[in-house]
């Protein structure tokens, strides 16, 4: 399978690592857009949400508390956006599930 996320996870393309364990792996996104912009994945290939079953909730749990743990250690105590673009709608441009941690600055909303 050629997919981007899972190049990345296996070294294979290089990244900025932000945190990792034995389920995820997190690394600063390319085109940040906002002054943390941190991308956190499973090291198994998810496609996206609606893809992961019901053998897979500990999982997204896990990628959940990732995101927060990160977000902790980045120091953002004024507040932080998650988002997981999810199919085309969604706007998901990388078919490998992924949570977007954003902050250092003010979000607005709704979101476009
Ligand atoms: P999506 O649009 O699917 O929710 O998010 C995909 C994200 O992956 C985008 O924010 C994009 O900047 C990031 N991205 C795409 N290609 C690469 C890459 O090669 N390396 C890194 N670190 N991030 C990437
Ligand atoms: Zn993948």
């Amino acid at each position: 399978m050629n997919c981007l996320f899972c190049q990345i996870v296996e070294g294979k393309i290089p990244s900025t690592p932000v945190f990792q364990d034995d389920q995820s792996y997190a690394f600063a996104d390319i085109s940040p857009k906002a002054p943390v912009h941190v991308l956190i994945v499973p090291r198994e290939h998810i496609g996206r949400l609606d893809q992961a079953d019901e053998s897979k909730r500990a999982l997204l749990g896990h990628l959940l508390w990732t995101a927060a743990e990160i977000a902790r250690k980045q120091g953002l105590a004024n507040g932080y956006r998650i988002v997981v673009n999810t199919g085309e709608e969604g706007g998901q441009t990388v078919d490998h599930l992924h949570l977007h941690l954003l902050g250092g600055r003010e979000m607005t909303w709704p979101p476009g």
